[in-house]
């Protein structure tokens, strides 16, 4: 059974200038533990895509399925991190990747909370900064915390929008190594959306490729599994 399930989802935004079609036939399925990267020229939708997957915005037509539900508001099951990340200044590393589990009910003490992000924060390379403030870290550093934090409340689905774009090649690469550690330690259903179609395959076991305007699914690639 697939985790997320978007069939033939078409979107319009009202917008001052009148109607702006978005999205018309956008189809994306990923199983259960699986990464999936959407690629697409900027504007094409990608972050509309990010937003139904969350319940923050119904489509016009189609269907948006997490776990074999309808998608019908807001969920706080799901876990993300943007490019830029936004942690708050006032609240040290760790205080910042617990955030969730403040949030999001769960049956975890204190306790548990603070060793279950410092875990986190150690797959990530981050063990020795968990009482420093979101400034004293590199950009690099503050994508590998606002990673933590997304995952801190073991969210059903991983959303990553352009996590690293913002970052140097040599440290965008050192964090999709990081990537792939974390995946192995614990494992989630991802949703990548980059422009980056190396990264896609490098992180990725399914790429969809949108395109047109208004945008659809045009291919599906499945990357072979290269160990
Ligand atoms: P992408 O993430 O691929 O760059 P977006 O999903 O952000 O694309 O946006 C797709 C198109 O929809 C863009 O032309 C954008 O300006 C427009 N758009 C996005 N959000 C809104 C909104 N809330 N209202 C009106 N237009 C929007
Ligand atoms: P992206 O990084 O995905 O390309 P944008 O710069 O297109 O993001 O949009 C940033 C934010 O502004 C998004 O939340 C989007 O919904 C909103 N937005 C984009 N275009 C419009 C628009 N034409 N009208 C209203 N909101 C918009």
């Amino acid at each position: 059974a697939n985790l997320i399930d978007i069939k033939e989802v078409r979107h319009t935004y009202q917008t001052q200038n009148g109607p702006l079609p978005v999205l018309d036939g956008l189809n994306v399925s990923v199983p259960e533990g699986g990464f999936c990267a959407v690629v697409g020229p900027s504007g094409c939708g990608k972050s509309t895509l990010t937003r139904l997957i969350a319940g923050l915005m119904k489509p016009d037509h189609g269907e948006v399925w997490l776990h074999g539900e309808p998608v019908k508001g807001p969920r706080s099951t799901v876990g993300m991190a943007f490019q830029n990340p936004v942690l708050l200044e006032w609240r040290t590393i760790l205080q910042n990747v617990i955030l969730p589990l403040e949030i999001v009910p769960n049956k975890l003490s204190r306790k548990e909370q603070e060793d279950r992000a410092r875990h986190l924060l150690s797959l990530v390379g981050l063990t020795g900064f968990e009482d420093k403030r979101p400034s004293e870290l590199s950009g690099g550093m503050r994508q590998r915390a606002s990673l933590c934090r997304a995952l801190v409340h073991k969210p059903e689905v991983l959303i990553l929008d352009e996590p690293f774009g913002a970052l140097d090649a040599f440290t965008r690469e050192d964090l999709w190594q990081t990537m792939h550690r974390v995946k192995e330690k614990e494992p989630f259903t991802g949703v990548l959306i980059t422009h980056d179609l190396r990264e896609s395959i490098f992180l990725a076991d399914q790429v969809i490729v949108l395109s047109g305007r208004p945008a659809r699914t045009q291919y599906v690639l499945d990357v072979p599994d290269t160990g």
